[in-house]
């Protein structure tokens, strides 16, 4: 399959990188880039339901996996610490499963947070506000996301202590 990644708008970025309260999913550090959950490569969506905010640590440590194999890779790959046993053998040992199971359940905590912060992102009154009070035309190299993101720290600030008000001009409101 041949696609072509697509350009982001201005409202598009700022809708991604501020949610969450503006920190990373995976690390909860300030979030500097958007990072496709399914990557682009093996057939994610270019949308932004695919989306979330992310440092760009995380976003190149967890390259083209998913959160759940890069979870997994990083917890069974490298946390044996010298104890690390196919079967629990002794009581200092741990075994593959044990660890498994611990995992499991950090990769559910982490598809719970991923739902989460996806949900959002596609409230659709929080993204028509991101429609209506940013801009529709695309960042430039002169002006990228984050020159837009302090342009507007403040508004979007506001507007969601307020609850996203309705920007839409009075025409298209019913
Ligand atoms: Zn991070």
């Amino acid at each position: 399959m041949n696609r072509k990644r697509r350009r982001f708008r201005i409202w598009e970025w700022l809708c991604v990188l501020t949610a969450n309260d503006g920190r990373c999913v995976y690390c909860n550090g300030p979030s500097q880039t958007m990072d496709h959950v399914i990557s682009f490569a093996d057939g994610g969506a270019d949308d932004l339901c695919n989306l979330v905010p992310v440092c760009r640590a995380c976003n190149r440590g967890k390259g083209g996996k998913t959160p759940v194999e890069w979870l997994i890779s990083m917890d069974l790959r490298t946390r044996w610490h010298g104890g690390g046993t196919a079967q629990q053998c002794d009581v200092r040992g741990i075994s593959l499963r044990d660890m498994y199971l611990s995992v499991h359940a950090e990769v559910l905590e982490l598809l719970d947070d991923l739902d989460r912060v996806a949900a959002e992102i596609a409230d659709p009154k929080r993204r028509s506000w991101f429609v209506w009070a940013t801009y529709w035309n695309y960042p430039d190299p002169e002006h990228g996301p984050s020159f837009f993101r302090l342009l507007f720290a403040e508004r979007i600030e506001k507007a969601k202590t307020a609850g996203w008000p309705d920007r839409r001009p009075s025409s298209l409101r019913r």
